[in-house]
């Protein structure tokens, strides 16, 4: 298993039990929900007090995550807190501003990620780039601290681990993650309820949103690149939030760079994909957002036919930059 999880980041919990807030990023998927109630549930079994939430409330579609209802919309943080923890989260601006409140209100900020542009805005800042999702990081921070792994918590970083990897089929998953993912189930986290969880409770109406999402992809004329364009209301926001959109223009064999671009009000949501020649990461930097090398994201004001023709431009221009390293089938 990789390095040993650094001593300043096991000292803030090595403590009499206080009071900790688990702090999560805008729009929360199954990482951060999944690493932080993981954690604050083994702390609370140890004796801590524990708030859970962040600027925006979990997706309907994660409501299966052992002790989901107790993560709420935080309108403001109240201290003082003993530790406050942040997963996933790579730049303080994903937490709305929560993260100014948090630093005045928290004895220890500790910012757990794995993310490779992550600001180190924490008191404590553990980054692990070759972490395929912070569920394994935290898993390390569980079995290093000597807290007990029940079958919710193990349920909790299984799911983490899973959606980061794609169901374990993306570049980032390694040894390790099949490693900890073992012990996940040995501890009770069961893959069959978890799969079953995320990918076949579809609302009835959804595979004909699915159908009219689908009809929107448009590939280039060389095949490197594919992109869906979802205007506001085309289709709900709670089924884009369920699907993971980006992956059917990715899943083109010539395309090197998939982008979903969805309009939200007057801002356009970009996610972009590559599949490990074209580095998306810096594509996404360029419109302030971020990432990883293979997925990334951003959101812009804007209408979207302009924020369209702007990110195909900057997308086809890196995929131009950056030769094929391999061959391109069709
Ligand atoms: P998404 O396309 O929203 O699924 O995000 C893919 C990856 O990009 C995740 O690792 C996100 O954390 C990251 N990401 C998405 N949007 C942003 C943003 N505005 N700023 C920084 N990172 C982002
Ligand atoms: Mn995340
Ligand atoms: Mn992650």
């Amino acid at each position: 298993m990789s390095g040993a999880v650094p001593s300043d980041v096991l000292t803030p919990f090595r403590r009499e039990p206080g009071r900790a807030l688990m702090l999560g990023h805008v729009h929360p998927d199954a990482d951060v929900l999944g690493t932080l109630l993981a954690l604050g549930v083994a702390l609370e079994a140890a004796g801590w007090s524990v708030t859970y939430g962040g600027p925006h409330p979990a997706p309907g579609a994660l409501s299966f995550l052992p002790g989901v209802e107790r993560y709420r919309i935080l309108p403001s943080v109240a201290g003082p807190l003993d530790v406050a923890v942040l997963t996933d989260c790579p730049n303080p601006g994903r937490t709305e501003g929560l993260i100014d409140q948090t630093k005045a209100a928290a004895s220890v900020v500790v910012n757990i990620d794995h993310h490779p542009d992550n600001r180190r805005y924490g008191h404590v800042n553990w980054i692990d780039t070759s972490a395929a999702a912070t569920g394994e990081m935290v898993y390390r921070l569980l079995v290093a601290l000597g807290l007990p792994l029940t079958p919710g918590i193990a349920t909790n970083l299984y799911t983490a681990i899973h959606t980061d990897t794609g169901s374990f089929r993306y570049s980032n998953v390694t040894p390790d993650t099949f490693r900890i993912a073992a012990e996940l189930v040995a501890a009770g986290a069961e893959p069959a309820v978890v799969s079953s969880a995320l990918y076949e409770r579809r609302a009835t109406d959804s595979l004909r949103w699915l159908g009219e999402s689908l009809a929107r992809v448009e590939v280039s004329d060389d095949g490197q690149v594919a992109w869906l364009a979802l205007p506001g209301g085309a289709v709900p926001e709670t089924f884009i939030e369920s699907e993971e959109l980006v992956n059917y223009p990715r899943s083109i064999a010539s395309v090197r760079v998939a982008c979903l671009l969805r309009e939200r009000g007057d801002t356009v949501k970009v996610s972009l994909r590559g599949k490990g020649d074209v580095n998306v990461n810096q594509i996404a930097a360029r419109f302030g957002g971020g990432g990883h090398p293979n997925a990334a994201g951003f959101t812009v004001p804007g209408t979207l036919g302009p924020v369209t023709r702007d990110v195909l431009a900057a997308v086809r221009q890196a995929v131009r930059d950056e030769p094929a390293a391999r061959p391109i089938s069709s």
